[in-house]
Formats: structure tokens, sequence, C-alpha cells
């Protein structure tokens, strides 16, 4: 099929790749010329594993291109994925729909034949509706379906996520366009992918409703955590004698600094909004988002008080910056508001992500961005571990006690075991479990 994927963002980039890999020739449409641009040299603007190679090799099949015009590329296409963003309202938290509908507009005045014009980017219930009756209005003999086919790709495994999907959701009104889109997907879900297909609500609601059950239970199992520290309890071990429960499944229990991320204090704002604007709040999920965002105190608090009740001119070594690893993403990282937090409570940061500090140092003024981890910690007096990368768990945790000048750790993710850290020497404060005295 001939597709044109508007967006090349972490969800469109990756689905026009994963789309090329399969058969499909596909089109990347960015109106950021400089990103095309790079694009098109085999420079990738975000750090996503195996993105460059797939894209090298289904570009180099002759199945994967860039460009910033999306005329051209609509006109030929069967299908038209819309992948812009969707952030929040900075006024009332609402998905801002202004890049999906100003590309619903551009897409009907290119359309040549029928079309599928696909919402892949996350969107509130009657989207759909809206997109299509803006391309009506602009195009009223356009021959066209408006299908919902929300993403659940995760970032760091974005490309296994979409070709190996647990389910691929789509939700339209017409049966010829849904068999289509089965079609399309075919090659994934012949591979065991299951496919559920609804109507075009539907589908936008799935995507939030998971969202946000999975922003529930962080929140969960984060309160938990602070009841652990009241009791003596071990988290680690709660959320493993829970999650070995099929019905509860062991993910999206792992105790830390709280959510953040692209995608689910967006998505729980804009579910909140539908819902209030329908008279029927989701009370769950405003209080998850309460709890969420007092979260990020609580771990201020956490720091200061392993650091003897104050961090007045002291120096931290911060290790990772980025909102979960192996990602460069920073939006709604939990360091962008830890850090500043500690940097008002007086202390000096040092800090080293291992893709993240490029995005990082604009956003955080004052932070002073070092080459390793060592290099961080070299002489300060404690280190704060905010993101849980791979590279620092396998760190020599007894070289980080002796560059210190005091051994100690607090370890906002539970990375490391805390007997082989104070084994090593230093000090470790982690989360809902033991803490050294
Ligand atoms: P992003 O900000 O990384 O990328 C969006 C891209 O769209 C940018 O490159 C931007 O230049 C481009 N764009 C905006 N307006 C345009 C226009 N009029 N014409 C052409 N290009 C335009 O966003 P993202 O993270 O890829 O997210 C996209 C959508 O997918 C969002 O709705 C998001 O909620 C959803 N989503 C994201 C993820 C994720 O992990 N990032 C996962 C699932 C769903």
């Amino acid at each position: 099929m001939k597709i044109t994927i508007v967006g090349a963002g972490y969800v469109g980039l990756v689905t026009g790749a994963c789309l090329a890999a399969i058969g499909h020739d596909v089109v990347v449409v960015d109106r950021d010329g400089p990103k095309i641009a790079a694009l098109r040299r085999g420079v990738m603007p975000i750090y996503e594993a195996g993105l460059d190679r797939l894209v090298a090799e289904t570009a180099a099949a002759g199945r994967l291109s860039f460009e910033t015009s999306l005329a051209p590329a609509v006109a030929t296409s069967q299908a038209v994925f819309i992948c812009v963003g969707t952030p929040p309202r900075p006024a009332d938290g609402h998905a801002d729909l202004a890049s999906v509908y100003a590309v619903a507009a551009e897409i009907a005045q290119a359309l040549a034949g029928f079309t599928l014009v696909v919402t892949k980017s996350t969107v509130p219930v009657g989207t759909g509706d809206e997109v299509e009756a803006i391309i009506r209005e602009v195009a009223p003999d356009a021959r066209v379906a408006v299908v919902s086919n929300p993403e659940f790709l995760r970032e760091g495994v974005a490309i296994a996520d979409f070709m190996r999907p647990d389910r691929i959701v789509v939700g339209g009104e017409d049966d010829g366009a849904l068999g289509l889109m089965a079609a399309l997907y075919a090659p994934i879900t012949d591979a065991g992918s299951p496919l559920v297909t609804t109507n075009r609500r539907t589908a936008e609601l799935i995507k939030y409703a998971a969202n946000c059950f999975l922003a529930l239970k962080i929140t969960y199992i984060n309160e938990i955590a602070n009841l652990c520290e009241e009791v003596g309890a071990d988290v680690e071990d709660v959320s493993r004698g829970i999650g070995l429960d099929s019905r509860i499944g062991a993910k999206f229990l792992k105790a830390g600094p709280g959510f953040g991320g692209s995608c689910f204090p967006k998505d729980m704002l804009a579910l909140m909004k539908t819902a209030q604007d329908h008279g029927v709040p989701l009370r769950s999920v405003e209080t998850a988002v309460a709890v969420n965002d007092a979260r990020k105190g609580e771990m201020v608090r956490k720091i200061i008080r392993a650091a003897g009740g104050s961090v007045q001119g002291k120096s931290i070594a911060v290790l990772g910056l980025t909102f979960k690893p192996d990602t460069d993403d920073m939006r709604s990282a939990a360091s962008l508001i830890i850090l500043p937090r500690l940097i008002k409570a007086g202390a000096s940061i040092r800090a080293y992500d291992p893709a993240g500090m490029a995005h990082a140092a604009p956003l955080l003024p004052g932070v002073v961005m070092a080459a390793s981890a060592l290099e961080a910690a070299e002489g300060a007096d404690l280190a704060v571990l905010v993101t849980e990368w791979a590279e620092f768990s396998t760190l020599d945790l007894g070289a980080l006690g002796r560059v210190l000048k005091n051994p100690l750790l607090v370890d906002l993710r539970n990375l490391f075991d805390p007997l082989a850290a104070e084994r090593s020497g230093l000090r470790y404060v982690s989360v809902g479990r033991g803490d050294s005295p």
C-alpha cells in the first residue's frame, strides 16, 4: 500500500519505518525542514534503538522517503496517518488539537481517489468526527474514510512494540475501511498480534483508558512504597508478591519518583477533562494526578533528609535526567521538577545522562553536565539516581563511594540491592525498603 505519514516524531518515524519494513511504500512528511533534511542524510532527530538501521535499510530498498510537502504524497497515497503532537493546552490541560486539525484541512485539499485518513496521534473522544467534518467541509466530494488507530509503543523499545504489539486497535464507521486497515497490518497480525476492531469513539477512548490505568498502577505502588517505609516492609517484594497474580500482572508496579514522560501526564489531564465535560468525573484518575504531582516533593524531602536535613551549600551528583531510560525524551521528566527544587534549597548539581543531556541542558539552567557518572560524582556530597539507565546498574559502587566526598547514594529507582550497595561502602537510601541507618 502507498502510505503517507504526517509528523516525523517518535511515533511518525517509527510507524513509517516499520510500515516500510513490512512491505508498504511510505513517505514521511514533516513541516520541519531541517529535520527532513537530516533524515534524508540518515541522521535521526531522536534517540531510539535500532531506528537508524531500519530507516537506512527501508530507504535503501526504496520504500521509505522524507518530504516537507504534504500534497504530492497524499494525492498518491491510499492511507494517510496523522502522527503530529497533541500536547496539553496550558490553560486547561485539554489536548491541543490544533496540529491535528491543521493537518486534516491540508490533507483534504490534496485528496485524490479513495483515501483512508488514520488518526494515530492520541486524541480525545470525538476528534475523529471533527477530522471528518473538517475534511468534508474542505472537500465535500472527497472519497474518504476517517479511522482511529491509536499507538501504544513505548519509547526505547518502540520498534519491537510496533512490530510485535500486544494488540492493534482500529476504530471506524465503515466496514470497507476496517478491512483495508486489517490488510495493511496483516504481516503483523499474521505473526500473532490480535486486532481489536471497534467504532471510532471506542478506539479513541481505549488509548486513554489504557494509559491512565497504567499510571494508576504506578501511583498505587508508590503509595504502597510510602507505607512500606513506615511499617518496615519491602516494596520490591510487595510488587513481586502481587505482580505474580495473573489478575494483576507484574508490569508498571515499580516504585519510584512518579510517572512522567510525553504521554501519561498529558493523557490523564485530557481524559479528566473529557470526563468532566461529560459530567462523569473520573475520581481515581484525578486522585492519581494529585498523588503523582506530590510525589516529586516527597522525593526532594527524601533527598534532603538523607543529606542530614539540609542541602544548603552541598553538591549533588545526579545520575539520569530523562523521564525513563533508553530515550532522550525529557518531556515531564521527574528531574525537571526535582533538580530545580534542590537548587532552590541551596544545592549545586552536576549531572550525567547517557542520552538526554543535550535536551536537558536548556531545560535545567544551573545544572552542570558531566561526561560520566563518576565525573559527576567526583567530590560531591551525595549522589542521587533519578533514571535507571542500564549502564548505571553496572556502575562500580565502590568506585562511586570513593570519588564522593560522602559515600551516600539516594536511589529513586531501587536499581541496586541495598546489601550490595552497603557492602561497597555506601550509605544507601532507596524507595519503600530498608534504608541505611
Ligand atoms: P513529536 O512531537 O515527537 O512529533 C510530532 C511531529 O509532528 C514533529 O516532528 C512536528 O514537526 C510534526 N508536525 C506538527 N505539525 C505538523 C504539520 N502541520 N505538518 C507536518 N508535520 C507536523 O510527537 P510524538 O511523541 O511522536 O507524538 C505524536 C502523537 O502520538 C501524540 O499525540 C502522542 O500523544 C502520541 N503517542 C506518543 C507516544 C510516544 O511514546 N511518544 C506513544 C504513543 C502515542
